[in-house]
């Protein structure tokens, strides 16, 4: 058993790591406040090999697995998680097609994302249906040699500024509903499709989210990613590595608060003393080192298992909850620490603070993420 990473990882991460602190630092700010996206970064990430790294380098891709898209992704969100977000989800629902789609699909849409010219998304969430995956509404109906959908998508992350978006529909409304949901690619340019850019998020705000209806929206059964009534268990199979990713944007930006917060204690006076050398200052930053030590453990064995061909469900579902728990945990103590500074934009912890939430909803819930642990628990 090895626990180094090896020098190409090293440099992988060192190499995504100086991309972020110049592309993504000097902008932050001011695509927090406005909630801007920034697809020239994405495409810069593209000529680096920085989008949709984890693809196979026969589509395109650097080839570096769901290990090296994890170290990418950690530091990425040391700088900024939304605006990585942007360039790591510029790949979302492919990990569909490779595992599932035809050859065609493959050398046809996987290349495109790899080079950071064009923007998958994969869109499942509805309106009145998120956690519970089986109450999706969205109908594709077979006519001639295409599907019709009807429908609407909510929360989908670059949903606005997507090419084309893996999406998950009724086809078969006859069957059990575990059994009724299919894949479906479809062009974000297809006629019947409006989109709608969703403003006003708490934090990531430099990421792009939107809202998608589709009425009749058509396109070619040849666009049905694997088989038809098996989009169920090909949407929980996509989370096998999808909440890996997410379990590594907490990590990065977990390391970035205990940084900062170190950084802090050292510096600020209180009562005639630098504030670490206090005892409960001390507490939190070895609460929120030791949460860090193990949330890596996590995401790191996760993301290897998946590379070696036995991804782990349950495991992922552990390191997205744990990183949600550690990245709330520590960005909240990094404000504390902090104390009035902490609060004001003069300092990034603020910024981290609202980021952090998310980890506990998107990609399935805490709550979601519990109910699948403990379900396996008892199986
Ligand atoms: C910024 C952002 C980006 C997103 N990106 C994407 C994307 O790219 N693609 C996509 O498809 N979706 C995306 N989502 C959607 C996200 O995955 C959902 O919001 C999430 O799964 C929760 O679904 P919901 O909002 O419908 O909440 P609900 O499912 O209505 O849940 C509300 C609350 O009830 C809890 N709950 C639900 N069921 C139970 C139960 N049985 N027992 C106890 N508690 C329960 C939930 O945990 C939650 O706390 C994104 C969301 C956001 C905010």
């Amino acid at each position: 058993m090895d626990f180094d990473l090896t020098d190409e990882q090293k440099m992988l991460k060192e190499m995504a790591y100086k991309f972020a602190l110049n592309e993504f630092k000097p902008v932050s700010q001011e695509c927090d406040e406005q909630e801007k996206y920034t697809p020239e970064i994405r495409k810069k990430a593209g000529e680096n090999g920085l989008t949709g790294s984890w693809i196979p380098e026969e589509y395109g891709g650097a080839g570096v697995g769901f290990f090296g898209n994890c170290l990418i992704t950690e530091e990425f969100s040391k700088i900024d998680m939304g605006i990585g977000l942007n360039i790591i989800a510029s790949s979302f629902g492919c990990e569909s097609i490779l595992q599932y789609g035809s050859e065609e699909q493959k050398k046809t849409y996987l290349p495109q994302v790899c080079s950071g010219e064009k923007v998958s998304a994969g869109a499942y969430t509805e309106p009145n249906a998120g956690t519970d995956v089986a109450g999706y509404k969205t109908r594709a109906v077979k006519d001639g040699g295409d599907y019709v959908i009807n429908g609407n998508k909510m929360f989908i992350t670059n949903g606005s500024v997507c090419d084309f978006m893996v999406a998950q529909c009724i086809t078969n409304p006859e069957e059990k509903k575990h059994n009724s949901f299919s894949l479906i690619i479809v062009p974000a340019d297809a006629r019947g499709i409006s989109r709608n850019k969703i403003k006003g998020k708490m934090g990531i705000r430099s990421s792009d989210t939107a809202e998608i209806a589709f009425e009749e929206v058509r396109v070619s059964q040849s666009n049905l990613v694997g088989r038809e009534g098996r989009g169920f268990m090909e949407l929980m199979h996509f989370f096998d590595t999808t909440r890996i990713m997410v379990a590594a944007q907490g990590l990065g930006l977990s390391e970035a608060c205990l940084e900062a917060s170190i950084r802090y204690v050292k510096e600020r006076t209180v009562f005639g003393a630098p504030l670490g050398t206090f005892q409960l200052t001390q507490k939190k930053l070895t609460e929120m080192a030791i949460m860090i030590e193990a949330l890596r453990g996590l995401v790191y064995r996760a993301a290897w298992l998946a590379d070696v061909g036995r991804p782990d469900y349950h495991l992922s579902a552990m390191a997205k909850f744990f990183s949600g728990q550690t990245a709330v945990l520590c960005a909240n103590y990094a404000v504390e620490l902090h104390g009035g500074y902490g609060y004001i934009e003069e300092y990034p912890v603020q910024k981290w603070y609202r980021d952090a939430k998310i980890l506990e909803i998107y990609e399935g819930t805490k709550e979601a993420e519990i109910m699948t642990i403990g379900r396996k628990l008892q199986a």
